[in-house]
């Protein structure tokens, strides 16, 4: 779907757009993007922000120096930061009399569902009253473990919790190139990706990591879960001044096209999980069970690996460790340990309590 017909848009921002080599603000930039949103909102389109900087913008503020801050001091720099950032908005939004909100999250806000349908009211009841959210990760209490650390994929999570049709994100390089321009004159921009394993087959990533503010990887997995969940991705070149207004007259960019996913807003979101607990191990039989819509039992387990709970996002590997599905599992990584191999009806004599009779229900599942 091209950015002229998408209804939801949510457009990603990285630090280097807001803030030079120099620790200037680009304000003048920032003013030519608040004039691009004008002309989207202009034709009904709702929008979402999800914008870096809260870091860069917090150590400019307290003059230190990005690369030699440890994790908790980063947390009090992103808290001050943040701040920054939303009057930096806010004050360039008014100018073109758009009004802004603040949401910042964490990836567990995302990857529990309850949490994650909270989002996406308060997003809707923003557009209800023409509020344009700028998001941003909530860096003041993420810590490594249950961090996104990247806003790329933050965004594209964004994107899937609310049914949006394009994702924009904004880099300082022209797109997803078959190697890193930087360094190889021979590296080719690639236009259009819509088969992940065909289209990326040549690509030396390795290369194309130490480019961009989030690196390539992280925009590559940010796709996968856009592909997943029906939304296109573009990644552009945000430097130019009216950044959107380029990439929608210029088109030198890279875009990748969705699978037209007949999935419900549910099993979207088990699809694009960040961070399975654990994987499930199966055989042909249970495999094939899988292709036909059938739940997943105990019977065709060969083995789990991880440590989660019930309720917890998993994946399914077939006998080569290939991943098939992904569920949210109805048994403990333990009680799966205890049932693994047995017909459904000893698990209440294996666990000595009643339970389900599917390991992995297939209303909980989606198959890759
Ligand atoms: N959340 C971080 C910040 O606002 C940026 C993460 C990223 O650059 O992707 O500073």
């Amino acid at each position: 779907m091209s950015l002229k017909n998408s209804k939801t848009i949510v457009i990603k921002i990285g630090s280097s757009l807001l803030v030079d080599e120099n620790k200037k603000i680009r304000k003048k930039w920032l003013l030519s993007f608040a004039k691009d949103i004008q002309k989207l909102k202009s034709k009904n389109k709702k929008i979402i922000i999800v914008s870096s900087g809260a870091i860069a913008l917090g150590c400019i503020k307290m003059k230190y120096n990005k690369k030699n801050l440890k994790l908790d001091k980063s947390q009090a720099v992103a808290s001050i930061g943040q701040i920054e950032l939303m009057n930096l908005f806010s004050n360039t939004f008014s100018k073109y009399k758009l009004n802004i909100s603040q949401i910042l999250l964490t990836l567990e806000d995302t990857e529990e569902r309850r949490r994650s349908l909270n989002a996406k009211r308060t997003f809707e009841n923003l557009f209800n009253i023409d509020f344009i959210p700028v998001v941003n990760e909530n860096d003041t209490i993420a810590t490594t473990e249950i961090k996104y650390g990247d806003n790329d994929r933050l965004a594209s999570r964004v994107a899937q919790i609310t049914n949006a049709d394009t994702l924009v994100l904004l880099s300082d390089v022209d797109g997803l190139y078959t190697k890193n321009p930087k360094i190889f004159k021979d590296a080719k921009i690639i236009k259009k990706v819509e088969n992940f394993n065909e289209d990326l087959k040549n690509i030396n990533l390795k290369g194309n990591n130490e480019f961009g503010s989030g690196g390539m990887s992280t925009k590559i997995e940010a796709a996968k879960i856009c592909q997943l969940s029906g939304c296109d991705m573009i990644i552009a070149n945000g430097l130019y001044l009216n950044p959107i207004d380029k990439v929608i007259k210029k088109n030198n960019c890279t875009l990748f096209i969705s699978k037209v996913s007949k999935l419900d807003a549910r099993k979207k979101w088990i699809i694009s999980s960040i961070s399975p607990k654990g994987e499930l191990v199966i055989d042909e039989g249970a495999k094939k069970a899988l292709r036909n819509g059938k739940s997943l039992l105990a019977a065709g387990i060969k083995k789990v690996n991880g440590k989660f709970n019930k309720g917890d996002h998993i994946k399914v590997l077939d006998k080569s460790n290939k991943e098939c599905a992904r569920g949210l599992s109805s048994f403990s990584s333990n009680e799966i340990g205890k049932i693994l191999g047995h017909h459904s009806k000893e698990i209440e004599k294996i666990l000595g309590y009643t339970a389900k009779a599917e390991v992995v229900h297939k209303d909980d599942m989606v198959e890759i």
